[in-house]
């Protein structure tokens, strides 16, 4: 789900926060960004392709990261560290399920689309599916480093932001009815 995203990317901040404390805020505000962005593409075009590049974006996020450790200020930081968001993001919706609204039911295996092969990577289902017990234990973990070293608005939205996780994912499998009319 997007808030494991976001916490798998706040957690790649973490050790900027700590090596570099004046670049903290920069290194969360690109984390988020980055890993929220891919899935913008729910809203538009097609989800898990539109905006996810599972190859392209995490060779983007090298030179990135090598420019803002050679000219490091906020922007290159934030860049960064958007950049990583983003290609970790795309490149690791491979480990969840396909895309469907019953993801339980594995009835499509496309999990994310690889635009330089032209096709899509299948499900590995390392984490069963968005919102399920494993996807959860996974945004938690990823958030302690970052509830642990941040404080501040990044600590107590990350937090509020695992509430809102967690009432997802004791309600997934009833959402289902409510997408399906949304869709
Ligand atoms: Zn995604």
């Amino acid at each position: 789900m997007v808030i494991t995203h976001v916490a798998v990317a706040l957690a790649f901040a973490v050790p900027v926060a700590l090596v570099a404390p004046e670049f903290a805020t920069a290194a969360a505000v690109g984390a988020t960004v980055g890993g929220v962005f891919p899935d913008l593409d729910l809203l538009v075009g097609e989800h898990r392709r539109t905006l996810h590049f599972p190859v392209v974006g995490p060779l983007l996020a090298v030179p990135a990261v090598i420019l803002a450790f050679l000219v490091p200020t906020a922007a290159t930081v934030a860049l960064a560290l958007a950049l990583v968001g983003f290609g970790v993001h795309s490149a690791s919706d491979v480990l969840g399920a396909g895309e469907e609204l019953r993801p339980w039911e594995r009835t499509n295996t496309d999990a994310v689309y690889d635009h330089v092969a032209g096709r899509w990577w299948q499900a590995r289902y390392v984490i069963p599916y968005d919102g399920s017990p494993k996807d959860l234990l996974l945004a938690v973990a990823a958030s302690l480093p970052v509830l642990l070293v941040y404080e501040g608005p990044v600590r107590w939205g990350l937090a509020a932001a695992l509430g809102v996780a967690l009432v997802y994912a004791a309600l997934r499998r009833r959402l289902v009815p409510y997408f399906e009319r949304i869709l």
